[in-house]
């Protein structure tokens, strides 16, 4: 058996003025995409692990991934795509399986991952076709019609990505063996998260055991995946989605299970409600209790798209808090090629950032650069384990107390490894900054007292900041007193002997 096997896979902040381009991606193409180094962490590692172990002939085509960013220019996104067509048609494979992420958008195709599949399907219309995305991907009618077996990662933070692209490739060989015709069957539930979003506590772990035991329990299931949607975008299809792959149209077991999600995930919808400490708040702890804080800047992660360049933080410890050795992230292309090029050099009056987040201004900076880092480097984990990332050319300007990071493409601090390859210590600080939300807290809950602060920025979750128009109604924009749970099947027509 022949498996076509790639990768697309990035997160588009729809409202992100900074657009996502050809030096923001990771692209490998042929044998270099199936090296064992290339694609620790995602999907695409799972699949072709399995495949390994399975026997299982893979034909390589096109990697490209991106940390989440704004839209993907166009005319990169077009060249993607007809290099995957060009890839299936050169070759005659049994199905296809590609590690996509759901919630990719380009300046002008707002559902890549449908607008790819189906241009796969225009040339390849009976191929059996299976991915894996990302739970905040959004399950959009072209996907959910043009692939035959979806598998969403189930885990937040995400650790099973690779786990979920062994059971995508796994799924599809069992269709094509036992001559399938899978269906996929989606609820949505007008909503969307912003707060407890983590998968292993509070009510989304109920949820998610749920849909365990209901795989295990029901054998026409392949896979019931819950889908919380990418916040940053604006797309009819977003919400909580519940989407069931089965091998046959589902049963009523089936759609009494996801019924019963979706009544119970509706139900506690205030529960996904939240605020968050304001900085202030959290640097008095700090001040006053004895360990080390790091904080997630929740209105700047970059890991949901966002530049990275607001510098709310960086004033209040500029202005406020002083006597706090700390260590603050800060994109900033221009402020880093400057420091970069002049080794030694003692910046004074640096404007940094704000730059791109609107509403946000720069922050006048003094010191003296003590670090330059080419930044790169692979994650640690446990979020991103094996997962290389690279922030360009980048700097640390030490400005008293401050150390401020800045960088030339969005920064990805949150992972122990980068602190050791730029050759800082963690025990220096009294208060580390990340531009993340969520995935900080995995790898460093250990060392420090993780907290989520309240900040303004381009992934504040402050939901009325946005110009929703396509998703609405959705609560907790709009109230919604009550909903019709209504499953919508998806099953492919067959050409086959026409
Ligand atoms: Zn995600």
């Amino acid at each position: 058996m022949r498996i076509l096997v790639g990768q697309l896979n990035t997160e588009s902040h729809w409202f992100s003025k900074r657009n996502t381009n050809r030096s923001d991606f990771q692209i490998a193409e042929g044998e270099e995409m199936v090296s064992a180094a290339f694609s620790p962490g995602f999907g695409l590692c799972g699949i072709l692990s399995a495949a390994r172990d399975d026997n299982i002939k893979v034909v390589p085509s096109l990697a490209a991934r991106a940390l989440p960013g704004g839209p993907v220019e166009d005319n990169l996104y077009f060249e993607f795509r007809s290099k995957f067509i060009t890839a299936i048609q050169k070759t005659n494979v049994d199905g296809i399986c590609l590690d996509l992420h759901g919630a990719m958008r380009s300046v002008s195709v707002s559902d890549v991952e449908g607008d790819l599949l189906a241009a796969i399907r225009q040339n390849q219309p009976d191929i059996p076709i299976s991915v894996v995305l990302d739970m905040h991907g959004i399950p959009t009618p072209d996907i959910c019609y043009n692939a035959d077996i979806i598998v969403g990662y189930k885990t937040n933070p995400h650790t099973d990505t690779e786990a979920c692209g062994a059971k995508s490739l796994r799924a599809l060989v069992d269709m094509i063996t036992n001559s399938r015709r899978p269906v996929r069957t989606a609820i949505r539930l007008p909503f969307l998260l912003t707060a407890n979003d983590a998968s292993a506590s509070g009510p989304l772990s109920e949820a998610h055991r749920a849909a365990r035991i209901a795989e295990n329990k029901i054998g026409q299931l392949v896979d019931l995946s819950i889908f919380n949607s990418h916040h940053f975008a604006d797309d009819p299809a977003m919400g909580q989605v519940l989407v069931a792959t089965t091998w046959e149209d589902p049963c009523r077991q089936t759609i009494d299970t996801m019924t019963e999600i979706g009544n119970a995930l509706w139900e506690q919808r205030a529960l996904f409600r939240g605020s968050y400490a304001s900085v202030s708040e959290v640097l008095s702890r700090a001040r006053d209790e004895n360990h080390p804080f790091a904080l997630g800047d929740s209105g700047d992660r970059t890991l949901a798209g966002t530049p990275g360049d607001t510098t709310g933080i960086l004033e209040m410890l500029s202005e406020r808090h002083q006597g706090f050795r700390s260590f603050v992230p800060v994109y900033d292309p221009i402020a880093a090629q400057k420091c970069w090029e002049n080794e030694n050099c003692s910046p004074a009056s640096l404007p940094v950032g704000g730059g791109i987040t609107p509403g946000m201004r720069p922050v006048s900076i003094s010191g003296t650069v003590i670090r330059r880092f080419d930044g790169k480097y692979i994650g640690a984990g446990p979020y991103g384990k094996g997962i290389s990332y690279d922030m360009g050319p980048s700097v640390v300007v030490r400005c008293g107390e401050i150390d401020v990071f800045i960088t030339s493409k969005p920064p990805a601090t949150h992972d122990k490894a980068f602190f050791q390859r730029c050759d800082l210590d963690l025990n220096d600080y009294r208060v580390v900054v990340f531009k993340s939300g969520m995935h900080f807290i995995a790898n460093f809950d250990d060392v420090l007292t993780c907290v989520v602060v309240e900040t303004n920025g381009l992934s504040s979750f402050n939901l009325e900041n946005y110009p929703y128009l396509a998703s609405r109604p959705i609560y907790p924009l709009d109230e919604i007193n009550e909903i019709e749970i209504l499953p919508k099947i998806w099953r492919r027509p067959t050409t086959e002997g026409l």
